[in-house]
């Protein structure tokens, strides 16, 4: 593997395999991979400056601001960039206002560390079919996830959960309506942040997301340079 060190931003939509390709990531080469909704959930419990006002937005009923979410992503990078080759930002930045000043604080930090931007596409209807036969453990501690469809992402007995026995449920956020709803929000943000980013001078690789992970992976590693 070459020394350079990355930052890899992923783009797609729920369902398109992102976390499988995080997860390769992760267990190939240690790299670490920014999960905002886990790092707002330790930064409430462990009540920092952040977390209050993050804790204050939710218990309001707003959306955490950008400003909030750019900070809480900055900090994380400067602390983790230092210990792994790649750090994976996977759902940050999620809007141009973010990607701007992510941008901003990268260019003015990071010049010898490069960025890579990549779109994973599967079509709509695939989408809809994959999550839709999305179960989930029923068990908050365990959360596993099982497919309905795919032979080898079934639990060996149906509707139970390899690991605990709890019972698999669907996620009402996977039923096929609510999905739809889903993915016309996640085209609005990508179309705007894959625009911004080639206005900027960035190249936003796209990789064929309609394929078995592993297949999924070798392409993307071509991509990041690292084979
Ligand atoms: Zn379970």
């Amino acid at each position: 593997m070459n020394s350079t060190k990355k930052i890899i931003v992923f783009l797609g939509a729920p369902g398109s395999g992102k976390g499988a390709l995080s997860r390769l990531c992760i267990e190939s080469f240690g790299w670490k991979q920014l999960s905002t909704g886990n790092l707002c959930r330790k930064h409430v419990s462990e009540g920092t400056p952040l977390g209050q006002q993050i804790d204050f937005a939710l218990k309001s009923g707003t959306l955490v601001s950008d400003d909030v979410i750019i900070d809480m992503g900055k900090q994380w990078i400067e602390q983790e960039i230092k210990n792994t080759d790649a750090l994976i930002l996977d759902g940050f930045p999620r809007t141009v206002v973010q990607a701007i000043g992510f941008l901003k604080f990268f260019d003015e930090n990071y010049e010898q560390i490069k960025l890579i931007i990549i779109e994973l596409r599967v079509p709509d209807h695939e989408i809809i079919e994959r999550l839709s036969a999305r179960l989930v453990c029923s068990n908050k501690a365990c959360q596993a996830v099982f497919s309905a469809r795919i032979e080898k992402l079934k639990s060996c007995v149906d509707g139970v959960c390899d690991f605990c026995a709890s019972p698999l449920i669907q996620r009402s956020d996977d039923k096929a309506e609510v999905v739809a709803a889903r993915l016309a929000t996640y085209h609005l943000h990508c179309e705007k942040l894959t625009s911004f980013y080639k206005n900027v001078g960035y190249v936003v690789h796209v990789i064929d997301g309609n394929r078995g992970s592993l297949e999924v992976f070798e392409s993307f590693l071509k991509h990041v340079g690292t084979t």
